[in-house]
C-alpha cells in the first residue's frame, strides 16, 4: 500500500467493527444516535465554538428571513462528530421549517430520490449526510432539482418510456460531508453557501462539556471540564461519549460533584490517557518505537506488530496520532516523533534524531 496521500479526516464506516469498540471513535456507535439527541443545541446561540462559522450562518439565515424566502442550499463539510447534523437540525429551527432526513448510502436509486424530492413542501430542509456517497444517477437528479427546482418523473418502461419534468416548490437543501474532495464540482457549485467545521479547540470543548453535564444533572467540580476535554480529540461527540461515561462512574460511586481526579480515574479504566490515546494508538506507537526503534516501518509490518488489519491502523489511529504530531507518514514508512518518545516515557536514543529531509 502507499505510503503517502492519505486523508486525516478519513471518516468512512469501512471499519465500522474496529470503531464501534472504540471509546475514542468520532462515529457514532450502539445506540448514540438516539443519545446523542438529548445533548444537541437546537438554536445556534446553543452551538458552541466555531464563532466565524456560526456568525458567517447568523447573516445568512437573517437574510433570507428578510427576504422571505428559503436560503440557498448549504454544505457542511468537516470530519464526523462535529456538528453538522446538529447545524442542519438547528437550520430549519430557526427558520421554524420541518426537515427531512436521509443519507448516501439510502438512497440506492435515482428513483429513491425522486420520491423524496416529490413529496417536500415548500420551504422544507431536505438534509443528505454522507452526500457524497450519492449513487451518480442520484446526483445528476439533485442537481437539476437544486438548481430549476424541477424533477423528471419516469413514466412506462422501454421504447415507450417519457419523462413527464415535475415543478417542486422552492426548498433548502442541507448536505453534509467527512470528503468534500469526493463531492463532484457540478454538485459543490449548487451550494450558495459551504462551512467547514474544524476540531474545537480544549477551551471550546471545556464549555461543551459544561453545558452538557448541565443537560445531564451532572455537576463537574473546577478543571473537570478541562481534564475531559483534553482527552476529547478536539471532538464533541467523543467529548459527550466521555461525560457519559463518568456520568456512570459519579453514579456508582455516589459522586454528588465530580472531581479531576474522578476524570482521571474513570477515564483510565477505558485505557484512555491524557492525551485521548487509547490502548491501539499506544500499541502503535510503542510498536514504532520499541519494534522498530522509532522508524521508518511499512504500514503491513507496523499492523502486524500491533495484531490489526493495515486499513483500521490506517484509517482507525494514523489520522490522530498524525494531527497530534505523534507520528509522521513519509514514503519511507511511519515514523515515531519525538512527542510520542516522550509520551510512551522514553528518551529518544542519541543519534536518532529525525532527518526529516532523508525521509522524503
Ligand atoms: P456530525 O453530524 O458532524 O457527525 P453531530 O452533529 O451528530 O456530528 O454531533 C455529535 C454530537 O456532538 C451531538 O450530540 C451534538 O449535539 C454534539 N455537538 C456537536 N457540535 C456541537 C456544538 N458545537 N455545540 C454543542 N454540541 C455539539
Amino acid at each position: 500500500m502507499a505510503n503517502d496521500d492519505f486523508d486525516v479526516f478519513s471518516a468512512d464506516n469501512s471499519n465500522a467493527n474496529e470503531e464501534s469498540l472504540r471509546m475514542v471513535s468520532a462515529n457514532a456507535v450502539g445506540n448514540e444516535p438516539v443519545s446523542d439527541e438529548e445533548l444537541r443545541p437546537h438554536i445556534l446561540e446553543g452551538f458552541i465554538g466555531q464563532p466565524r462559522l456560526k456568525a458567517q450562518l447568523q447573516l445568512f439565515l437573517d437574510a433570507a428571513r428578510k427576504r422571505d424566502v428559503p436560503p440557498d442550499h448549504i454544505l457542511l463539510a468537516g470530519p464526523p462528530g462535529l456538528g453538522k447534523t446538529t447545524l442542519a437540525m438547528i437550520v430549519a429551527n430557526e427558520l421554524g421549517v420541518p426537515i427531512r432526513v436521509t443519507s448516501g448510502p439510502a438512497i440506492q436509486h435515482a428513483g429513491d430520490l425522486a420520491s423524496i424530492l416529490s413529496s417536500l413542501d415548500a420551504g422544507e430542509v431536505l438534509f443528505i449526510d454522507e452526500i457524497h456517497r450519492l449513487p451518480r444517477a442520484a446526483e445528476e437528479l439533485l442537481y437539476i432539482a437544486m438548481e430549476d427546482f424541477r424533477v423528471d418523473v419516469m413514466v412506462g418502461k422501454g421504447p415507450g418510456a417519457s419523462s413527464i419534468p415535475l415543478t417542486l416548490p422552492r426548498f433548502t437543501v442541507i448536505g453534509a460531508t467527512t470528503r468534500e474532495g469526493m463531492l463532484p464540482s457540478p454538485l459543490r457549485a449548487r451550494f450558495g453557501f459551504t462551512a467547514h467545521l474544524d476540531f474545537y479547540p480544549t477551551e471550546e470543548l471545556e464549555k461543551l462539556i459544561e453545558r452538557s453535564a448541565k443537560v445531564l444533572g451532572l455537576e463537574l467540580d473546577e478543571g473537570a471540564a478541562h481534564q475531559l476535554a483534553r482527552r476529547s480529540r478536539g471532538t464533541p461527540r467523543i467529548a459527550n461519549r466521555l461525560l457519559r461515561r463518568v456520568r456512570d462512574w459519579a453514579i456508582v460511586h455516589d459522586l454528588p460533584i465530580v472531581e479531576p481526579d474522578d476524570v482521571k480515574e474513570a477515564l483510565a479504566l477505558y485505557q484512555i490517557d491524557t492525551e485521548g490515546l487509547d490502548r491501539l494508538d499506544i500499541a502503535v506507537l510503542n510498536a514504532i518505537i520499541r519494534n522498530f526503534n522509532g522508524g521508518p516501518v511499512g504500514l503491513n509490518n507496523l499492523a502486524a506488530m500491533v495484531g490489526e488489519e493495515a486499513e483500521t491502523v490506517e484509517t482507525v489511529c494514523e489520522p490522530y496520532l498524525v494531527r497530534e504530531g505523534f507520528m509522521m507518514r513519509t514514503p519511507k514508512g511511519r515514523v515515531a516523533t519525538a512527542r510520542a518518545w516522550e509520551h510512551l516515557g522514553l528518551e529518544p536514543p542519541e543519534g536518532s534524531a529525525v532527518d526529516v529531509s532523508k525521509l522524503f
